[in-house]
């Protein structure tokens, strides 16, 4: 089967998630809370899951709710020395390129940090255009909307030709409800039962047998 598009997670998926980095990013974002809304720190994690549910992340739930500044809180929240958590994958670029078709980048972090974190991992020239968390404002993946944004931005008009990648089940599942070849990545997590494919690491992405070219 011949693709037009691939559109990519990042945390978790274009990079093994234990790397510390998710870590580093959660604990910015408690540090956040506090300069928005006066919490006792033991409520932080229920008020975390409440936002995450309700809005997709805790920033776009801040935002919407209580006037936190979007783009202050994912500048503060992503700014982290990246070289420290990642170092450049070359076998993953190989694989990368031989993959043909359009390929973007559909995060909900900040794309400023995405591209940093493509530029350390040496896959940026790899991809077309990112989709942040700013495009999708305030309805981040899994919601539907975020799915038909990311084609709208790219001007990918057939979704039955195009796949989506991702390490969270739910956004997988909505992935698929979308209409698009939704693959889960990782091993974190059990696969979706709405997961069209399945692997256990970024590195196993053309052993697809969808992906392999006729
Ligand atoms: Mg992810």
């Amino acid at each position: 089967m011949k693709f037009d598009a691939f559109f990519f997670d990042l945390d978790g998926t274009l990079y093994d998630e234990n790397c510390g980095m998710l870590d580093a990013i959660n604990q910015r974002i408690c540090e956040w809370i506090p300069r928005v809304v006066s919490l006792p720190p033991e409520e932080i994690p229920a008020f975390r899951d409440e936002m995450f549910r309700r809005y997709g992340g805790t920033l776009p739930g801040l935002t919407v709710e209580y006037g936190s500044d979007y783009y202050a809180s994912l500048r503060y929240c992503h700014d982290l020395r990246i070289e420290d958590y990642l170092s450049p994958n070359p076998l993953l670029r190989e694989k990368l390129m031989r993959l043909s078709g359009r390929k973007y980048i559909f995060t909900t972090a900040y794309r400023f940090y995405a591209v940093r974190v493509l530029n350390v991992l040496g896959i940026l020239d790899c991809f077309d255009g990112i989709i942040d968390a700013i495009d999708v404002f305030p309805e981040p993946k899994p919601a539907q909307s975020a799915f038909k944004r990311a084609l709208q931005i790219t001007a990918e008009d057939d979704v039955s030709r195009c796949v989506f990648l991702d390490d969270q089940p739910r956004n997988v599942a909505a992935g698929h409800k979308a209409g698009f070849f939704s693959v889960q990545v990782g091993k974190e997590y059990l696969p979706d039962p709405l997961a069209d494919a399945s692997i256990s690491s970024i590195g196993d992405l053309l052993t697809i047998p969808a992906f392999q070219e006729e």
